[in-house]
């Protein structure tokens, strides 16, 4: 039975406003599997297990499998198709609401493996990305998303969620996903990013400051790095223009010209000249 006649026979009634896009083509569900890593000494927490196609896929692969679902009506469609399955916990919260410590507690070294509903995106990412939950995270997210997390310096999808990805680790996108591989088929095309966490990798003497100048940087786009570095950090156009200079960029370079790299080599140059992070 397919997915949808199945889904049809429990009187399920899709939740638009919980960007329930569902996938069961097990090609497909197989290869977000094979993209993430995912092996027998791995713990995955997943966002969203919607009927479960995915969570049984990581199932099978995965030590132990945690999954949020926020959608109660989804209780006994799980049940049924996660039966069985004696490494799977399902949890039935929203997962803005758990809290930093109970995620850090559990999947500090986790892998995330999401098909991530669309609506809460950028909140979940950041959420796992600030507060350090999970080693690898790979995602379904729509293709313009995905265009943003893996975009280079200097064109129009560079901003600062791009340049807070690259400070903390590597970011791919491991493959682009049709909407008709979806049920229902939302309106736009999707994609598989995967993101594998850096310790240090900038070895970063000021990360705060670092975070702080990079959401500056791209507070307001059409202006140069120098109005938004004095306007964001309050700092005088002379300190502002010789951190610059250091960075080896024209005094009317904008924010999305710089790597993640010259952030970090932007914000020791700050300190130097006298900035300090209130
Ligand atoms: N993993 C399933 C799949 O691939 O078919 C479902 C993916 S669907 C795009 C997203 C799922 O996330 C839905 O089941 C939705 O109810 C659930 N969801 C939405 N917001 C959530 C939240 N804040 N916390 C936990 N789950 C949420």
């Amino acid at each position: 039975m397919s997915l949808r006649d199945y889904l049809a026979s429990r009187d399920f009634r899709f939740n638009k406003q919980f960007g329930q896009n569902f996938i069961s083509d097990g090609n497909l569900l197989a290869a977000i599997v094979a993209d993430a890593g995912v092996s027998a000494e791995d713990t995955v927490l997943e966002i969203g297990a919607g009927a479960g196609t995915l969570t049984a896929a990581l199932a099978e692969k995965a030590r132990k499998v945690v999954a949020y679902e926020i959608d109660k009506n989804l209780v006994p469609i799980l049940k049924e198709t996660l039966s069985g399955l004696d490494n799977v916990e399902v949890i039935f919260q929203d997962f803005m609401k758990a809290t930093t410590e109970e995620l850090r507690e559990r999947f500090a070294g986790a892998r995330v493996v999401a098909n991530l509903p669309y609506y809460v995106t950028t909140p979940i990412l950041l959420r796992l990305l600030e507060e350090g939950i999970g080693d690898h995270i790979t995602v379904m997210v729509q293709k313009e998303v995905a265009d943003r997390l893996c975009a280079e310096p200097g064109g129009k999808d560079y901003g600062a969620i791009t340049v807070k990805m690259n400070l903390l680790g590597n970011t791919t996108m491991t493959r682009v996903v049709g909407r008709q591989m979806f049920y229902p088929a939302p309106n736009v095309d999707s994609a598989v990013v995967r993101f594998d966490r850096q310790e240090n990798k900038f070895a970063d003497p000021n990360p705060a400051l670092t975070s702080r100048v990079v959401r500056t940087a791209f507070a307001m786009r059409r202006k140069t790095l120098t109005n938004n570095l004095m306007q964001g950090l309050g700092v005088s156009r002379a300190v502002a223009e010789s951190a610059i200079a250091k960075t080896g960029y024209p005094l009317t370079v904008r924010g999305e010209i710089l790597s993640a790299k010259d952030y970090v080599a932007l914000s020791a140059a700050l300190v130097e000249a006298g900035y300090q992070l209130k």
